[in-house]
């Protein structure tokens, strides 16, 4: 059997090669307006909250703005993302922490990061990675599914699976890596359905449930 590090480094030029450029699932402009998209994707698509973005930050455009917001003003803006109150709360004191204690620039570190409301380690994780570009696992729903089904993990958590990943990635690939496999489990490797005659990886994936 193939050892797990080599299978890797084989998924990822197999994805790298095909894929130009970097991979982008939402439209910001810079940092803190990511941030605040990776918040807003929580529990709803990539695509819903690209519909929203550039009417919040034509309202709010940087961190002091929206840090000041009223929160029944944000809500109704972010509405079609659903869980609109409690986002909103999130997003207005995330960005007047960085407003405040990081002068207006999001910051790098984990532990700064999780400090901000509506930020776990995956959204800390593609600021990260997509900002500054350090070693990042982003375990997302896409990702988990299809590192499961690739065999890269015997791990469900998460965390352990970043955890569990991050010691078997070279640094150097994590964040690139993160958002092929996150491509990949959105283009091919699909909750229902997967599209496994069409898949690049068909030849590396040993998933029992595997269709063709
Ligand atoms: S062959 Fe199918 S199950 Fe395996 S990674 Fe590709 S789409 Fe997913």
């Amino acid at each position: 059997m193939m050892k797990i590090e080599t299978k890797i480094t084989e998924i990822y030029g197999i994805l790298n090669n095909l894929t130009d450029g970097d991979i982008t699932f939402l439209e910001a402009e810079n940092s803190f307006q990511l941030l605040i998209g990776v918040i807003l994707s929580a529990q709803t698509t990539d695509r819903q909250v690209n519909t929203i973005l550039p009417h919040l930050f034509a309202e709010y455009p940087a961190p002091e703005d929206l840090g000041k917001a009223d929160t029944a003003d944000v809500a109704k803006i972010i509405r079609p993302v659903g869980f609109f109150n409690t986002k909103a709360r999130s997003i207005i004191s995330t960005a007047s922490i960085i407003a405040q204690k990081h002068t207006g620039r999001v910051p790098e570190t984990m532990e700064e990061l999780l400090e901000l409301p509506g930020v776990g380690r995956k959204s800390a994780n593609v600021i990260r990675g997509a900002c500054f570009g350090l070693p990042a696992i982003i375990v997302d729903t896409h990702f988990a599914r299809t590192v499961s089904r690739l065999g890269l993990t015997e791990e469900r958590n998460p965390d352990k699976i970043e955890y569990d990943l991050s010691k078997k990635v070279p640094q150097k690939l994590q964040y690139r890596l993160s958002m092929l496999l996150n491509k990949l489990g959105r283009d091919y490797c699909r909750a229902q359905k997967p599209q496994c005659p069409e898949c690049p990886l068909k030849y590396l994936c040993s998933w029992e449930g595997k269709s063709f």
